[in-house]
């Protein structure tokens, strides 16, 4: 075996390894950078066997893209992680639509026939400037400068398929009889495929964005690995099928926790017709919520005789940055000798493992973090159920009601609990848009505010009530 080969082989396995230690909150961090140098090691590896470019050029490329990255990353704020996520899953498809166009229009590709390098070539484009335009339009209506909602255009599944069918006959039919050079036929393919990338993104809002992200992450490494074929360079295909395998996997559980399939999030059927649901949902609205005059006091009162809790955090908690008084909170309950657990939701939060990134970084330990399938059937046994700036993960007009945007997602199942507290600004809904009847249960107490501050509230009170109990023992 070729020394190159070996080398290869083990950026390969390196990169396999960071991929792996990322499944541990222990390790991530060594994970990613692990997995961040085997790329930097399988860069200059391809750079130096080809001599490509000269040293100082590389060196330069390295600097400006490192310094770049780092500026970027030391400046977003945690809740804005989802989109500079797609606009790093853009990145990706630019570097492979540029790639395999370089190719394609360089001197030695003029003299190419081959159906097959026609047809690669073409793929490569075609998936990575889907997956640049598609991933701007999602980064766009992650930050709120796009419109956040479904956009639907006249006969837009029409329009989907039409493109999508006439870009695959174009590749197959230009790649057997070409009637133009590769340079060219990768250029006619541009702007169809860059448009196919917004066309199917804008389509997509509400509670299905999660699927976008992780679409477009298996996109980027499937665009990589497409032009490890064009360059002919074993390692870019090896690291592009691992990113866009994981990428798969990650889509399939997103798909399988709303309970929807690809087809249906991309060509946007079902929960189109949201109509009457309003009155539905209004119609759960049986009672009113059961706080009174002093709901913060009732719900220290429920916390401090309990024996069983389970948090709920969504995206609020983000946005509040409560992660920190809640683990707070966590910790004066379990010191009453409270058994306390968090449930997550597979798409709480505006990222896959949103919830779970925040809790660690606030030192909640990853064995009180419980998957919703995990800890759904607990709930009817806990005494409350705490939720703190979630909305549609716990909205029951998911299963309750047809035809909204959330209809048919997996909940988890707060509204078994024995008490429910919300902690959320107001009742308005969340992402999807539809109203959550959770918060007009009979057995819940809404506590509007900032999650932060009702958080702080709660302690307070506890605290309170602790010192008394501890006076009225002397
Ligand atoms: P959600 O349904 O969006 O609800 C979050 C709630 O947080 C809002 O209703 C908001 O209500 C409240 N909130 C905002 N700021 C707050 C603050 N400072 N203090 C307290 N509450 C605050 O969130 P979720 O239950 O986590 O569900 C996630 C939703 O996002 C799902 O529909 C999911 O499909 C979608 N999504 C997920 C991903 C992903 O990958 N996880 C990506 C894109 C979209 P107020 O304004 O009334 O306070």
């Amino acid at each position: 075996m070729q020394a190159t080969t070996v080398l290869y082989l083990v950026v390969a396995a390196a990169v396999l390894g960071g991929i792996r230690l990322l499944s541990s909150p222990h390790y991530a961090r060594w994970g990613n950078g692990l997995a961040a140098v085997a790329i930097l090691a399988a860069i200059v590896l391809v750079m130096a066997q080809h001599n490509l470019l000269t040293t100082s050029s590389v060196l330069t490329a390295i600097a400006v893209g490192s310094v770049g990255g780092a500026a970027l990353a030391i400046q977003v704020k945690m809740i804005q992680m989802p989109q500079l996520v797609a606009l790093l899953n853009g990145c990706g498809g630019a570097a492979s639509m540029f790639i395999a166009l370089a190719e394609a229009s360089s001197p030695l590709a003029s003299a190419v026939l081959w159906a097959a390098t026609f047809a690669v070539t073409g793929l490569a484009v075609i998936v990575g400037s889907f997956t640049l335009s598609g991933s701007l339009v999602a980064a766009g209506k992650l930050h709120g400068v796009l419109n956040e909602k479904a956009i639907i255009l006249p006969q837009h599944s029409w329009l989907t398929v039409v493109l999508m069918a006439g870009l695959a006959v174009y590749l197959v039919a230009g790649a057997l009889s070409p009637i133009t050079g590769i340079g060219t036929y990768s250029l006619i393919l541009l702007p169809f495929s860059l448009a196919l990338g917004v066309i199917v993104t804008v389509r997509i809002g509400g509670a299905d964005m999660p699927v976008v992200i992780t679409f477009l992450n298996a996109a980027s490494g499937l665009a990589a690995s497409l032009c490890g074929f064009v360059t002919e360079n074993a390692l870019l295909v090896a690291c592009g099928a691992m990113v866009g395998a994981s990428g798969v996997l990650l889509s399939h559980k997103m798909c399988r926790a709303m309970n929807r399939s690809l087809l249906t999030v991309f060509l946007g059927f079902e929960r189109q017709s949201s109509q009457g649901q309003e009155q539905e949902v209004a119609a759960l609205h049986s009672h009113g919520d059961v706080g009174g005059a002093d709901p913060v006091g009732l719900s220290v009162e429920l916390l401090r005789d309990a024996k069983d809790v389970i948090i709920v955090p969504g995206y609020g908690m983000a946005v509040s940055q409560a992660q920190f008084k809640i683990w707070e909170l966590a910790q004066a309950l379990e010191a009453r000798g409270a058994r306390v657990r968090f449930a997550i939701h597979p798409v709480a939060g505006r990222m896959p493992g949103h919830m779970n990134v925040l809790l660690a970084e606030a030192g909640v330990p990853y064995e009180k973090l419980f998957e919703m399938d995990a800890i759904n059937e607990d709930f009817k046994r806990s005494d409350v159920g705490l939720v703190v700036g979630a909305c549609d993960v716990v909205n029951p007009a998911a299963i309750n009601v047809p035809g909204t945007p959330i209809s048919g997602m997996p909940i988890l199942k707060v509204y078994d609990s024995k008490h429910i507290i919300v902690c959320k600004r107001t009742k308005s809904p969340g992402y999807s848009g539809v109203e959550n009847p959770l918060f007009y249960h009979d057995n819940a107490i809404f506590l509007a505010g900032d999650a932060t501050c009702t958080m702080l509230s709660l302690i307070d009170g506890l605290s309170i009530s602790k010192s008394d109990g501890e006076n009225g023992d002397e």
